[in-house]
């Protein structure tokens, strides 16, 4: 089975205050490719950029983290990358792609990566979105309340995984000729207007005393 590698090398140590005194936070878990930047369209679905170079966030998102942010939320990244364990991308150009997102939006406290090439139905990698692991991990590292955080994704695997971690979901309808699995809380055209919908819910008014 493919051994699913974890995104610990890109992540920063956490300090023992990340949880904080006022108990777990709540965290907005965001897709990669698609939701935070442009995906390259092949047969009328979304792929990851193939470098560097071709890696360029939509309009409004650093602006988007920095206001989830300021409102309380952890922002924790969760970013399926199989062509790494199909040996089709090295793991070098990811981790320099997920450099180049952390300069853009510094707000990013976590990137979870799952490298697994996914072609084992039968046993999938615990890791691999649908699968909740990378969002479970992130949860017990961070101390994050997972009943008030959210997963914004674009793809059905993204609400699968939010789902079977037990947070609330936002998917990002772009009219890929794939169907959703399961029902999102809701669909927005947009990672932006995920992030308005999120700051807009009573509960994050409240989340952080100081705005
Ligand atoms: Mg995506």
């Amino acid at each position: 089975m493919g051994k699913c590698l974890h995104g610990q090398a890109v992540n920063p140590p956490v300090s023992p205050s990340a949880a904080g005194s006022l108990g777990r936070r709540p965290a907005v878990f965001m897709d990669r490719d698609g939701t935070l930047n442009l995906p390259v369209i092949r047969d009328g679905n979304p792929f990851a950029p193939a470098n560097v170079d071709e890696f360029r966030l939509f309009p409004g998102v650093p602006a988007a983290c920095r206001e989830l942010h300021d409102a309380g939320y952890a922002l924790v990244v969760a970013t399926n990358q199989p062509d790494v364990g199909r040996g089709t991308q090295s793991q070098a150009v990811i981790e320099a792609m997920h450099d180049r997102l952390r300069q853009l939006v510094p707000e990013i406290e976590r990137i979870e990566v799952c490298y697994s090439p996914g072609r084992d139905e039968a046993q999938p990698d615990p890791r691999r979105k649908p699968e909740p692991g990378m969002l479970l991990d992130a949860a017990r590292d961070l101390g994050l309340d997972l009943t008030r955080s959210w997963m914004i994704g674009d793809r059905w695997r993204d609400i699968d995984c939010g789902q079977r971690a037990g947070v609330r979901t936002v998917f990002i309808d772009f009219g890929y000729v794939e169907q959703l699995h399961a029902q999102p809380e809701f669909i927005v055209k947009s990672f932006t207007e995920a992030a308005r919908i999120i700051l807009a819910q009573p509960e994050s008014r409240k989340l952080n005393p100081a705005s």
